[in-house]
């Protein structure tokens, strides 16, 4: 079963992936780790988007469906979550093609809806452990052991440069420009979903998987 996660930075998409990821086997598609691995290694290519990104643009639909084609074509039994992609009409029909031409399809687009207030609050908290993945936030959900992911006990706990309120406000008007087209889109095909984001973290899952049946 592949689908997709869509909504806003700060929606909970990460998130719901990694459940599914641990709970399914699925495997998560994130186009934004993808880019990060890029920036962290070196590339050229991650040399490239590290202003756009830090921005808070969008960087070019040839490089991320590029990202993805590479992954598509390796293939997968148990289904991919596409996190934070498509984020643009010319991806969604790239991310159509590419399915199709390795035999799969879409099965279920799930837009998570959540209020852009809650948005900011929960972006300018946010932070993960490099080593295993973990979310975390100031407020909401602190470490127990300040600086100690609680999962791993790894004291590896990164902020993302563009979890800032200026970038976020550019990521937001992207998300709302070029993205938020993707829900009439998916609406017209009959794929679309809708799952209130704005609950606690297990009743999204629930709602997730209703919208999976
Ligand atoms: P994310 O981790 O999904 O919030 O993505 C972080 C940043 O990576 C975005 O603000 C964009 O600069 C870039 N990015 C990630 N996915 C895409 C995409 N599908 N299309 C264009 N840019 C992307």
């Amino acid at each position: 079963m592949n689908i997709i996660l869509l909504g806003p930075p700060g929606a909970g998409k990460g998130t719901q992936a990694r459940r599914l990821v641990e709970e399914r086997g699925m495997v998560q598609l994130s186009t934004g780790d993808m880019l990060r691995d890029a920036r962290t290694s070196g590339t050229e290519m991650g040399k490239k988007v590290a202003a756009v990104m830090d921005a808070g643009e969008l960087v070019t639909d040839e490089i991320v469906i590029g990202l993805i084609e590479e992954k598509i074509r390796e293939g997968n039994p148990a289904g991919y979550i596409f996190d934070g992609f498509p984020r643009t009409l010319a991806q969604a029909d790239a991310l159509a093609e590419l399915l199709s031409r390795n035999g799969a399809q879409l099965e279920a687009v799930i837009e998570m809806q959540v209020d852009d207030k809650a948005l900011v609050e929960r972006i300018t908290g946010r932070f993960t452990c490099g080593n295993c993945g973990e979310v975390y936030h100031d407020q909401t959900k602190p470490t127990k052991k300040e600086g100690v992911c609680d999962v791993c006990g790894s004291t590896d706990l990164r902020r993302r440069a563009d979890d800032n309120e200026e970038s976020l406000r550019t990521r937001l008007m992207e998300y709302y420009k070029k993205t938020s087209p993707l829900i009439g889109y998916y609406y017209a095909k009959g794929d679309l979903k809708r799952v209130d984001g704005m609950a606690a973290p297990d009743e999204v899952a629930d709602q997730i998987a209703k919208a999976m049946m």
